[in-house]
This record gives C-alpha cells, sequence and structure tokens, in this order.
C-alpha cells in the first residue's frame, strides 16, 4: 500500500525573472512500512519536497496524496485534521510548550485529539529515548539534545501513518542520534508505520530501507539498502 505519494510536483516561488523552481516535477512513492531518507545537496528542494509531503505547503502544479487522499481537494480545516490524525512532525525547531512537562508536550497531541496513549509503546518510545528521567522537566530544564528527543516522542506517541523528519539528527550527538534513528526504525519494523527523512547525515541514512537523491529540483537516483558508505 502507498502511504505518500508525489505526482509530477512542481513547486516555484517568487515570479517573473527571480522565480526559483524549487521543485520541477518529482514523482515518487512512499510505500507503507518503508523508511526512506532524501538526501541531495543544499537547495535541491529537500525541504520543499518534504513540506508538500506534509501538507505544511502547497505545490504550485501536480498532486501528493497521504494514502488515498488528495491533498489539494482538501480545506485548510480539513487539511489540519489530516496532519493532526495521520502525520508525525520531527523538525528541528522542537516547538515544545515551555509551560508543560516533558510528558505533557509528548502527550499533547493526543490530548487535543480526545486520544488515550497506548501505554506499552509510550513507554518503549520513552524509554528508548533516554527521557524516563526528564518526564516532569519543562522544556528549558533540558539540554537541546532532551528537547528535540522530547520532540520526537510526542511525533511518535500518537503512532501517526507516516511520520516526517526535517533532519532529525540534525543538532544531536551521536548517541542521541542513534536513539532517535533506532525508534523511527522501531516504529518501521514494529508497526509499520511509514518514515521520511531529509538528512545529511550518512549514518541515519544508513537506518533507511531506501534514499532518495535530489538535484535540482529532480529525482537524480534511488538507492536501496543503503550504508554509510553507498550514500557517499
Ligand atoms: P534543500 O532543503 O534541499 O536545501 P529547499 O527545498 O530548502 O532545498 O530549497 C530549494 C530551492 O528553493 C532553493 O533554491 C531555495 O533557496 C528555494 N526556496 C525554498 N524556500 C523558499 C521560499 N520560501 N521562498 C523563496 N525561495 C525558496
Ligand atoms: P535547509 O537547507 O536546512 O532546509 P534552508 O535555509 O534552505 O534550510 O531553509 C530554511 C527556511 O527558509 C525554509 O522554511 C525555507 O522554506 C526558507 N527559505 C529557503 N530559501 C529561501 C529563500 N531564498 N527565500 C525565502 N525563504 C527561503
Amino acid at each position: 500500500a502507498i502511504a505518500a505519494r508525489a505526482i509530477d510536483v512542481v513547486k516555484t516561488y517568487g515570479s517573473g525573472d527571480t522565480q526559483v523552481r524549487a521543485l520541477d516535477g518529482v514523482s515518487a512513492d512512499f510505500v507503507r512500512g518503508e523508511f526512506t531518507a532524501i538526501m541531495g545537496p543544499s537547495g535541491s528542494g529537500k525541504s520543499t519536497l518534504m513540506h508538500c509531503l506534509a501538507g505544511l505547503d502547497n505545490a504550485t502544479s501536480g498532486s501528493v496524496l497521504i494514502g488515498d487522499t488528495e491533498l489539494m481537494s482538501l480545506s485548510d480545516k480539513q487539511m489540519t485534521m489530516l496532519r493532526r490524525d495521520r502525520i508525525g512532525f520531527v523538525f528541528q525547531a522542537f516547538n515544545l510548550v515551555p509551560t508543560l512537562t516533558a510528558l505533557e508536550n509528548i502527550t499533547l497531541p493526543l490530548d487535543i485529539a480526545g486520544r488515550k496513549p497506548d501505554k506499552e509503546w509510550l513507554d518503549t518510545v520513552i524509554g528508548r529515548l533516554g527521557l524516563l528521567d526528564r518526564l516532569s522537566h519543562r522544556p528549558g530544564e533540558l539540554s537541546g539534545g532532551q528537547q528535540q528527543r522530547v520532540a520526537c516522542a510526542r511525533a511518535l506517541a500518537a503512532r501517526p501513518e507516516i511520520i516526517f523528519g526535517d533532519e532529525p539528527t540534525g543538532n544531536l550527538d551521536s548517541r542521541s542520534s542513534g536513539e532517535v534513528l533506532s525508534i523511527l526504525r522501531a516504529s518501521v519494523d514494529e508497526f509499520g508505520q511509514t518514515v521520511v527523512i531529509v538528512t545529511h547525515d550518512p549514518r541515519a541514512a544508513a537506518h533507511a530501507d531506501r534514499v532518495v537523491f535530489l538535484a535540482d529540483g529532480h529525482i537524480v537516483d534511488e538507492l536501496r539498502d543503503p550504508t554509510a558508505e553507498s550514500v557517499l
């Protein structure tokens, strides 16, 4: 089954002489239960592709599907609900609520949706991300790496169909990176979730099932079962 699909997606910014064609007809399928890393030079369109796939930005033309849902057909309200109910985001900008504890931040999306967490999964996520002894701390009392791991736990807690990460290990030391990557891997292997990350880090890409390479707004290559050496 397809978890997400881009069909001939074009994204331009600006107009006239200063127009930038960030995506120039990108088509890609993201199969359910697969972990994909998107790599490529700075400015090649990675973030733009991820934002279009995740419904954070509208494609200029082409279409994007999450499951069977065509994003262009949704109203703003339906889009907000789709993001809330079906998508998890692990972005570098943590966006944690400063007045809430780590645990309250992690369960906030579930609380808003009025859903009960799966206790076993929540414990697994918190344990594997090394956050057990940090749950009652507020973001201001946590290191950057701990805050990023709280944001990761928050994205995974509701067990969304598909998880998007923009440089999810970007600011992390190698131990924290390993924890984040292994929980993303576990969500795929143990629950059949779908993960798509943008990364510059060959060690992060090595955790993926597949790497898609972008250059100048095009997909130029694809590699299955990558290793840290083979993606360089
Ligand atoms: P990457 O993530 O691979 O670094 P981006 O998707 O961020 O690439 O950017 C692709 C191209 O689109 C770049 O030329 C970038 O400068 C341009 N771009 C991205 N976002 C905007 C924006 N909001 N306004 C104008 N140009 C943008
Ligand atoms: P990264 O390469 O880490 O993805 P960027 O510096 O390309 O980060 O982009 C950071 C943010 O700035 C993104 O939200 C992107 O859409 C925006 N952006 C990138 N390039 C431009 C640009 N030329 N003009 C306006 N906004 C941009």
